[in-house]
């Protein structure tokens, strides 16, 4: 099973993506996530991309589409993986489809999880994410059980520079440039699934599942 998790920033994309890949037991792949191990580990490409990711804008494909697409050929996503954060643009979308095919293999689902632009920035500035392991929590929504720190792995929770309320706005506006177009998209290839994002997370990731078993 190979998903695509599409959504605004803060739609609760990786929220859903992690529940998903536990109860799948299918890797999780966060776009995201690679960068900012990238920024903490001082490589070269941590700091190319962290230029672009501080003013809410798009890594350049170039960066971005054969880091994600290696990550793909490991072994552990031959049964299957989530994409969360990838593809953002339509030539990433068409870079995934054309390294899926070589290898006879194409994508299952692309799942919208739609929330309107309103309930964004109040998700993003209540979101905390952990400096250690990546898990994302929310002060009201979804506190970690030990306040400050990460209940997985003990280390310090940050609200993210790129989550504050200018930046954000900026997000949004690539996001419905630049990314909102893959929905019609993966309409086209008939993949599309969208459910309401503003349910309780348990409630969108009900859904999910309704959908995945069908
Ligand atoms: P969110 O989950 O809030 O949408 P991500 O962690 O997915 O945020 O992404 C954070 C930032 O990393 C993005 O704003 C962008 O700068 C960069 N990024 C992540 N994935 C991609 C991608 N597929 N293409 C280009 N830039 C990306
Ligand atoms: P994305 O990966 O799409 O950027 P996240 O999964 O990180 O989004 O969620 C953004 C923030 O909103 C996080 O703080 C998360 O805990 C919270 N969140 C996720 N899903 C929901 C939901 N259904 N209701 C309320 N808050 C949510
Ligand atoms: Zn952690």
């Amino acid at each position: 099973m190979k998903i695509v998790m599409l959504g605004a920033p803060g739609a609760g994309k990786g929220t859903q993506a992690k529940m998903i890949a536990a109860k799948y037991e299918i890797p999780h792949i966060s776009s995201g996530d690679i960068f900012r191990m990238n920024i903490k580990n001082g490589t070269e490409l941590g700091k190319k991309a962290k230029e672009y990711m501080d003013q809410g804008l798009l890594v350049p494909d170039e960066l971005t589409v054969d880091l994600v697409i290696d990550r793909l050929s490991q072994d552990d996503c031959k049964k299957g993986c989530i994409l969360d954060g990838f593809p953002r643009t339509i030539p990433q979308a068409e870079a995934l489809a054309a390294a899926l095919e070589a290898r006879g293999d194409r994508l299952d689902y692309a799942i919208n999880v739609d929330v309107p632009d309103e309930n964004i920035v109040a998700r993003m500035s209540g979101r905390r994410t952990c400096t250690g392991c990546g898990a994302t929590y929310h002060i009201i929504y979804n506190p970690s059980k030990t306040g400050d720190t990460c209940e997985t792995c003990g280390e310090t929770l940050i609200l993210r520079d790129d989550d504050k309320p200018e930046t954000v706005q900026k997000r949004l506006s690539v996001y419905h440039e630049q990314t909102q177009p893959l929905i019609d998209f993966y309409d086209g290839q008939k993949i599309l699934k969208t459910v309401d994002g503003t349910q309780d997370m348990n409630d969108v990731f009900a859904a999910i599942v309704r959908i995945l078993e069908a």
